[in-house]
């Protein structure tokens, strides 16, 4: 359920100022002119706005007739998060003078910045409960583990903490706490379901207002991943549990609205369908390939049109996985959905920019969106490439490689994607695109992804990766400028060099040569870190803020 966040974790890091140039936030209405500090201009303006719309001209009469109920129930979403983050967000706002600091305060949903650790950013507030609005403030986790030993419901995940009148924790579901809201969004979802021709998408927005009203979500996660031939989508309610920093029991609202991109999941559909032939290409002895990986991947691209609550909050989400309920991932597996649209945001605001910093000047052309985008999508279907047992047979290649899995995992789907790409390409599978963009823009988003260092697991795999290619003079420095190219000729030798290595440290399920290889590699070099540090001063934008709604679709 943490995968989620995988990806989008790439793009954040731990604070970072970035100064000056990039769009303001958006003002809202009413503001009298006071001046806003420069300190707090300079963290809205971390972010870059970006107006999120997609073409609605692909949607039937009745799908955009829903568009505006889906956005509505997304918009109680909203509300619901600003509760449990923080509380009352009208009284927050109205009490804050200087317009940045208020336009800060929506961007995070409260007073703490959550690019900074949630350092608190208004002066006053102290630091961010853990617990955010979930737990009494004044509990202990020794009170909550007592008392939990005795009821359970205090764990579960769609229910608050709070005292009776005795002081005593009890657990209240949220279906009661959130009520009037929810009963808005569980009516709003209903009326489209009204709407809807699909008849899976009907059937989902049903249960799911059902779920609203119960807090059993278990039926609606099923009828969503029984929905195949959707366009419209709606991902709403209580879904991930990070908000909740003390126990992470407890889910936090969010919505996104979605529009699928057809086009590009058919291309997925197919592509997905080359994985057996390219398993047994992969360069290997047979034991680390004897795994037949499934073609079947429910993996689709979407443009989103709304955010809401928890993935609107801070960094954005460009890439989900669910559902979370393991019952419904044994009986019907996961959907991966890709962002296209907000990709494209990071793209244009984040990763141009460093690769105008950091990407040789005659190479810089090969940096594309469409290179991105498809090497994100490759990544993702080329986690089924490879083997999920070891060689052995003695254990799963996840249990055995322990807390070094994920990372290595994630190097593997990005070198092997990298590899898929190459090999389709030079079946002619990937139409209208140069195989140097590819490569060029791989390397564009290893920096994109260093660039607040090495401390996560990602960075760290990103790193290996970075080292590993620029050992094999897969990718070279220019003294003179600081800027980085590829050798594409030594380019291939190093996908299958990696692709050999990491393959073969999880099929031995070795953990002491993996944690090796990845505290060996995963180190950022002085030389790469002073080329790093250009970016921050280069004022490149640290995540993106949505300038979205029912006016910025024409609705
Ligand atoms: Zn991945």
């Amino acid at each position: 359920m943490r995968s989620r966040r995988g990806l989008f974790k790439l793009w954040i890091g731990v604070a970072l100022i970035a100064a000056g140039v990039g769009c303001s936030g958006k003002r809202t209405s009413d503001e009298t002119p006071a001046a806003a500090s420069p300190e707090m201009g300079t963290k809205v303006n971390q972010y870059s706005t970006y107006r999120l719309a997609t073409d609605l001209s692909v949607l039937a009469d009745k799908e955009r007739q829903m568009l505006p109920l889906l956005i509505d129930a997304a918009r109680e979403m909203d509300a619901l998060f600003w509760e449990q983050a923080y509380g009352n967000r009208d009284s927050l706002l109205a009490a804050l003078g200087d317009p940045a600091m208020r336009r800060f305060a929506e961007i995070n949903y409260g007073p703490w910045d959550r690019l900074d650790d949630n350092a608190p950013f208004v002066p006053g507030v102290g630091p961010k409960p853990p617990g955010a609005t979930f737990y009494p403030r004044d509990m202990t986790r020794e009170e909550f583990e007592a008392a939990a030993a005795a009821d359970e419901t205090l764990r579960d995940q769609y229910t608050v903490v709070r005292r009776d009148a005795a002081g005593k924790l009890v657990a209240v579901p949220y279906h009661q706490v959130y009520a009037s809201r929810l009963a808005r969004a569980a009516d709003l979802l209903r009326q489209a379901a009204a709407l809807a021709e699909d008849a899976g998408l009907r059937r989902y927005l049903e249960l799911r207002a059902d779920a609203l009203l119960t807090s059993d979500y278990r039926p609606s996660d099923m009828a969503w991943m029984d929905m195949k031939s959707n366009t419209i989508d709606i991902v709403i309610g209580p879904i991930e549990n990070y908000e909740d920093a003390l126990f992470n029991y407890k889910t936090a609202f969010e919505a996104y609205v979605l529009v699928k991109d057809q086009e590009w999941s058919q291309r997925l559909a197919r592509y997905a369908q080359f994985l057996p032939a390219l398993q047994r290409g992969l360069p290997v002895p047979e034991a680390y390939k004897k795994e037949t990986p499934g073609s079947d991947a429910d993996l689709n691209a979407y443009d989103a049109i709304y955010y809401a609550g928890d993935c609107n909050a801070g960094s954005k989400t460009i890439a989900i996985n669910l559902p979370n309920d393991e019952q419904v991932q044994l009986a019907k597996g996961t959907r991966r959905l890709q962002l296209k649209n907000a990709m494209r945001a990071k793209f244009d605001a984040i990763l141009l920019p460093i690769a105008g910093v950091l990407v040789a000047e005659d190479q810089r052309q090969h940096v594309t969106f469409d290179a991105f985008f498809a090497n994100t999508m490759f990544h993702e279907v080329a986690h089924g490439l490879g083997i999920k047992n070891t060689i052995d047979g003695r254990d799963t290649v996840r249990r055995a490689l322990r807390e070094q899995f994920s990372a290595l995992e994630e190097g593997k789907a990005d070198v092997l994607g990298l590899y898929m790409v190459t090999e389709l390409h030079r079946q002619g599978e990937v139409p209208n695109a140069k195989i140097e963009d590819f490569y060029v823009t791989f390397m564009a988003g290893i920096f994109r992804s260093v660039r607040f260092g090495a401390s996560s697991a990602h960075g760290r795999a990103n790193m290996t990766r970075f080292n590993f290619f620029q050992e094999m003079g897969a990718f070279t420095r220019d003294e003179a400028s600081g800027t980085y190219r590829c050798d594409f000729a030594k380019m291939n030798e190093a996908v299958a060099a990696l692709s050999s290595k990491i393959l073969m440290l999880e099929g031995d399920g070795n953990y002491e040569a993996a944690a090796e290889f990845t505290n060996r590699m995963g180190v950022v070099s002085p030389a790469l870190q002073k080329d790093l540090d250009r970016l921050g001063s280069a004022g490149i934008p640290v995540d993106i803020v949505f300038e979205q709604g029912k006016e910025v679709l024409g609705l």
